[in-house]
């Protein structure tokens, strides 16, 4: 079964490494010219983020080794877009929308449900925002993402390259919108045509529910844009971030952070 999860070794490899390349820069960028003061304790506070991104790699391997056997046995019964006569670089990129789409749908959600809030608000329990926040997720979140999102997955016909190809473009952006890298405000403007931009998504880490519940895309502002929740104002200087109540040292801590949607 594992064959099919390492199949394609190219693309995983320059999918992976770009990750890890987009990652280790954009934190040298923002140490040298931070867009907000620095926090105070950098380095702990990518520990504990980068903490979790470890413990989610480990917990989430099996379920993504059998998530890609799945999609490659159920391409064979249903190839969903691949019965559409298109050449395939316009099927991938009808995927690869698809899939975003769902993304920006399964974020809303995640701010729209009592329960599903639960697991997302580990994320935005952080109370600044660097890079490292982009890896900040609970295990538990990414699990039932990935239940949710296979049965639609299965029905469009897509397979672990677009996953793959997805992730190659999709990653980036989520690393750059949480970057503290500093760049001009008309070149934020001129990224949020396309992208949400670093400016949008730190709008989206308010403290107040009014703007956290907007700005929802990964890789695309376009669906923010159609479906009426992109929000966006000039200055952002005294945007208070993280959830009120969870910024003492206790609650920053990698097991209160597992233990989180679980508390009253
Ligand atoms: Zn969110
Ligand atoms: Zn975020």
């Amino acid at each position: 079964m594992a064959e099919i999860f390492f199949s394609i070794p190219d693309l995983r490899i320059f999918s992976y490494s770009t990750t890890i390349a987009c990652g280790v820069l954009l934190w040298i960028f923002e140490g040298i010219n931070p867009c907000f003061s620095l926090q105070k304790r950098r380095n702990l506070h990518a520990k504990l983020n980068m903490s979790m991104a470890a413990l989610n790699l480990l917990i989430l391997l099996p379920s993504a080794i059998l998530m890609a056997f799945i999609l490659e046995w159920s391409r064979n019964a249903w190839p969903g877009i691949g019965m559409l006569a298109l050449p395939p670089v316009a099927k991938a990129v009808l995927i690869i929308l698809l899939i975003d789409l769902w993304m920006y749908v399964w974020h809303r959600l995640n701010h729209e449900t009592a329960f599903l809030w639960r697991f997302h608000s580990v994320h935005h329990s952080d109370p600044t925002l660097d890079v490292t926040t982009s890896w900040r997720f609970h295990f538990l979140e990414i699990l039932i993402s990935e239940l949710l999102r296979l049965p639609l997955f299965m029905l469009v016909g897509a397979g672990i390259e677009h996953l793959l190809l997805y992730s190659l473009f999709m990653t980036p952006v989520i690393e750059f919108h949480h970057s503290n890298i500093s760049i001009p405000p008309a070149l934020d403007r001129l990224a949020r045509l396309i992208i949400p931009s670093p400016m949008m998504h730190r709008l989206h880490h308010s403290r107040l529910r009014s703007e956290h519940d907007s700005n929802y895309g990964s890789m695309l502002s376009l669906w923010d844009r159609l479906f009426g929740s992109f929000m966006m104002r000039d200055n952002l200087d005294d945007l208070r971030l993280g959830l009120d109540h969870e910024s003492e040292p206790d609650k920053q801590q990698l097991f209160a952070l597992l233990q989180r949607p679980f508390r009253p």
